[in-house]
């Protein structure tokens, strides 16, 4: 990989901050966007803005072209069977409060369990509380050890003939963990269980191939690999699609509607209620277009090594625990100097020009099982080069002689 080149297509990475170089290490937050996704959104609003699938007129035409390509992008992206198993949402979040809303009505019953990680994200623990709470159903959590890896051997025990779900992320955006999904799944199949895979922090580092899988559902953000925000998908196997009832009522998602009832449109338009973000979509396209032309396994890969270098060398550091060794992680490094605030580091770190996460990363679970309250949080993109890692090394050796005693 040729890293350097990578650097020139994102423009925001040549910028100062405080009058140093920007060190971005907060890509697991969101990721930044190169040239090619820019110039898509630029050429979306100067060439062919128009509504989607409402119009007979040319631009009309054009932008539905465009969304429905995305579509199909995302489809041999991820591999999935049709077109239709791809719905368009926000992001994962969005998707995710879809499934509980729309597979909840239709398949959970007073009594049924659902079954989460303990390293889930809030967005796939909340939707599940709330339509649980709807539905008088229950919760039940797998847990993991203190390398951060899932206890999956647990399973077994935890699930029952009520068990109506299993949602699992398939890399933690706290310790960086790869999970076993596929087992995971292939155990859930084996009780007929469905399960849900949150790919919000796979997509952009791991081969995700839906079919092999085997996953029911899938959850993705575009801004996570690079595309625009507010742009994300659902992937449900189209019999799960059928059968849910949508999400929301408005535009585009009806087939007739009268007073006396109103009929739904083909998948997947029955869960795309309203005006959806079609130049998102277009965004994402371009953006997966230039993962390809990197290539997820060369990204991968080199991501891999800036992990172990930096893993390497912030432990070395004396007086800071790692949160999450896993034998399989992506390049996710959760950290604390002890005895300062993750907070005063981040600032400090900020102050160098160095951006790093701090807190609890939406994942308060996580937290409470090493008894702390945040991390300081460096992630890894394609563009973050080894001598970024040696700028946030001396960063956390500056913040530690300035915060500990
Ligand atoms: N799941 C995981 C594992 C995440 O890391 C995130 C965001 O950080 C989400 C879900 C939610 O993604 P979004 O905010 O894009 O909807």
């Amino acid at each position: 990989m040729d890293v350097q080149n990578i650097r020139k297509d994102f423009p925001i990475l040549s910028q100062k901050i405080y009058g140093h170089d920007l060190v971005y290490l907060d890509n697991a937050a969101t990721t930044q966007k190169p040239q090619c996704v820019l110039d898509s959104i630029m050429k979306f609003y100067t060439q062919y803005n128009s509504n989607i699938h409402r119009g007979v007129h040319y631009l009309s035409e054009k932008a539905t072209e465009i969304y429905e390509a995305a579509r199909l992008k995302v489809k041999d992206f991820i591999n999935a069977k049709s077109r239709t198993e791809i719905v368009f949402t926000k992001g994962s979040t969005e998707a995710i409060n879809m499934l509980a809303y729309s597979f909840g009505e239709a398949y959970v019953q007073t009594g049924d369990e659902i079954i989460v990680s303990e390293m889930e994200h809030h967005s796939n623990i909340v939707p599940w509380q709330l339509m649980c709470g709807r539905k008088g159903a229950k919760l039940k959590v797998l847990p993991f050890n203190d390398k951060g890896e899932l206890l999956t051997a647990e399973l077994g025990k935890i699930i029952t003939p009520k068990t109506k779900l299993i949602c699992v992320t398939y890399v933690s955006n706290t310790l960086g963990t790869i999970n076993p999904v596929q087992g995971i799944i292939y155990q859930a199949h084996l009780h007929g269980i469905p399960v849900l895979v949150d790919a919000a922090q796979a997509i952009q580092h791991v081969k995700i191939d839906v079919q092999k899988l085997d996953c029911d559902f899938l959850a993705l953000s575009g801004h996570k690999i690079y595309a625009e925000t507010g742009i994300g998908v659902l992937y449900a196997k189209e019999d799960y699609l059928d059968k849910m009832p949508p999400y929301q009522g408005g535009g585009d998602m009806i087939k007739n509607v009268s007073f006396d009832g109103s009929t739904w449109a083909e998948l997947p338009l029955k869960f795309e209620a309203g005006t959806s973000n079609f130049v998102g979509a277009g965004s994402l396209h371009a953006a997966l277009d230039y993962v390809e032309t990197i290539g997820l396994s060369n990204i991968a890969e080199y991501e891999k090594q800036l992990l172990d270098y930096a893993s390497q060398k912030i432990s070395s550091i004396d007086g800071i625990t790692i949160y999450g060794n896993a034998s399989k992680k992506a390049s996710i490094i959760s950290f604390n100097i002890n005895g300062a605030h993750h907070y005063d580091v981040g600032m400090v770190l900020d102050k160098l020009g160095i951006a790093v996460r701090t807190g609890t990363h939406c994942t308060e679970p996580i937290m409470k099982h090493y008894s702390i309250t945040g991390t300081v949080r460096a992630s890894f993109a394609m563009y973050n080069t080894f001598e970024e890692i040696d700028v946030l090394v001396e960063g956390i050796k500056k913040a530690k002689k300035m915060l500990v005693n």
